[in-house]
């Protein structure tokens, strides 16, 4: 677990880094938002990130995630956005239904459909992510970037969400360059997808890039970065998992 001062500094160099890739790639600071990814880590690390002036975080289980979101609201503390960055069951929904900014991984019609009827519930529309399996691993979850157009036409009538654009978790590597090249096929394929202008879809948006390739994503389109180890240090799973 780091210090409030260890994550300051990483956040500093992280922050650095992005403006690096934004400037190389001539693009705008703003046109990337940084999403720290606190899971595995207790509440009191987000309370750090918090005052470090962290406000959007990324979680992967829905447990922990409705269970910080408590805590902080619990505080009064209203002005934090919270992504669902991970496999997200049908059944869970109901739990972060209207709570979250966004669900970034969409990616059968079911949950689709299931987060549209949740959605309607509470009387809000959710902004979604389709997330694909780009580098066509069989560990992996997220659609085959050949059911993309399909896809998104199937769930772009549904009336309680509304599709953003799409999220990939790139193979692990050492050599970031070497995911260069799915970075690139994400930024197609939402192009593809808006040349098609689909109503209600809003190919606005690509989650792509982890602490180990977030400069090269954001090179090749990335909107959202999602950064874990880089901001929070080493996970430890033994704890919570
Ligand atoms: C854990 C996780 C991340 C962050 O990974 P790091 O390599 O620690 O930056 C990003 N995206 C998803 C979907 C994750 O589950």
């Amino acid at each position: 677990m780091l210090t409030e001062v260890e994550i300051r500094e990483n956040l500093k160099e992280v922050e650095e880094k992005i403006c690096a890739a934004v400037k190389k790639a001539g693009r705008n600071r703003s046109d990337v938002k940084l999403i720290s990814v606190s899971k595995t880590n207790p509440v009191e690390v987000l309370e750090a990130a918090y005052r470090c002036g962290v406000r959007v975080f990324g979680e992967n289980r829905v447990q922990e995630l409705v269970e910080k979101m408590d805590y902080f609201e619990s505080k009064g503390i209203k002005d934090i956005e919270w992504h669902l960055i991970g496999h997200l069951q049908t059944n869970k929904v109901k739990y972060i239904a209207g709570r979250v900014a966004m669900i970034h991984s969409v990616d059968t019609e079911k949950l689709a459909k299931v987060i549209s009827d949740e959605s309607a519930k509470k009387g809000v529309v959710t902004d979604i992510l389709i997330e694909l399996n780009i580098g066509d691993e069989d560990s992996k979850f997220g659609l085959e970037s050949d059911d993309l157009a399909n896809f998104v036409k199937n769930i772009a009538i549904l009336p309680n969400i509304r599709v953003k654009g799409l999220m990939c978790v790139a193979p692990i590597t050492d050599d970031p360059e070497k995911n260069r090249k799915f970075f690139n096929k994400m930024y197609k394929l939402s192009v593809d997808i808006r040349d098609k202008n689909i109503d209600n879809v809003n190919m606005c948006e690509l989650s792509m890039g982890m602490t180990g390739d977030y400069t090269v994503a954001i090179e090749e389109g990335a909107t959202f970065v999602r950064v874990g180890t880089g901001i929070f240090g080493k996970r430890n799973y033994g704890v919570q998992q």
